[in-house]
């Protein structure tokens, strides 16, 4: 990295910056291939209203999508979190599905959804069906209640903050990816 008369140099250089990993790195010239596909991860949350589930509980890993799938969390607060859904939205911000969303997104988002609809790696039309139906408190709860059996004494469920998945999307390969690396030399100003 080049700034005034200082060159910094590194073997490596962690590119960490979440949903907008991918558009970072092309402004240095790598990952053309690679775009983001954000997953809306929404919860409800609920007072623990006796002493179970003591513990989080997890489902068994689905294997044809790569998401932890809904799970229990119990707080500080003597509360239990359900969720995360994981649903497709367009924004890298749309935290709510009504939130709006940037022009370019869109075109992201149809992009990455035509390279899913052609992977055979993941079921994108079921996914975001299954999920979808999960942005409602009653399926969410029904979804949780598989994995115990104490939730039906939690009524008061509420909104909890929904989080962002940024997933990234390989164009060429037509799959979904974790973390990737580029063994290049890059100059930067
Ligand atoms: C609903 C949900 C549930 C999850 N559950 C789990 C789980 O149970 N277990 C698990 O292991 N993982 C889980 N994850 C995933 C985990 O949260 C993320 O993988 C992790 O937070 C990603 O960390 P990160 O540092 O890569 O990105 P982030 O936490 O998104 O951080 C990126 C940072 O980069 C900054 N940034 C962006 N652009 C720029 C820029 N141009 N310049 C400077 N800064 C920039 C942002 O402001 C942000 O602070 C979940 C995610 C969600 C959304």
């Amino acid at each position: 990295m080049v700034d005034k008369d200082i060159v910094f140099t590194s073997n490596a250089v962690i590119n960490s910056a979440g949903a907008y990993a991918s558009e970072l790195a092309k402004q240095v010239g790598v990952g053309k291939e690679y775009i983001c596909l954000p997953f809306l991860g929404a919860y409800k949350k609920s007072y623990l209203t006796n002493k179970s589930p003591k513990r989080l509980i997890y489902p068994v890993p689905n294997p044809v999508n790569p998401f932890l799938g809904v799970h229990t969390t119990n707080t500080l607060y003597n509360e239990i979190k359900i969720g995360p859904t994981a649903f497709p939205v367009i924004g890298k911000e749309q935290y709510r599905v009504t939130d709006g969303f940037r022009l370019n997104e869109l075109f992201e988002f149809i992009l990455a959804s035509k390279t899913l609809l052609k992977s055979d790696s993941v079921d994108l039309v079921s996914l975001a069906k299954e999920e979808g139906i999960k942005l409602f408190k009653k399926p969410l709860i029904n979804r949780a209640s598989k994995l115990t059996n104490s939730l039906s004494n939690n009524s008061s469920w509420k909104n909890h903050p929904s989080g962002i998945r940024a997933q990234i999307i390989n164009t060429k390969s037509n799959s979904i990816e974790m973390d990737y690396s580029f063994p290049v030399t890059i100059l930067m100003y």
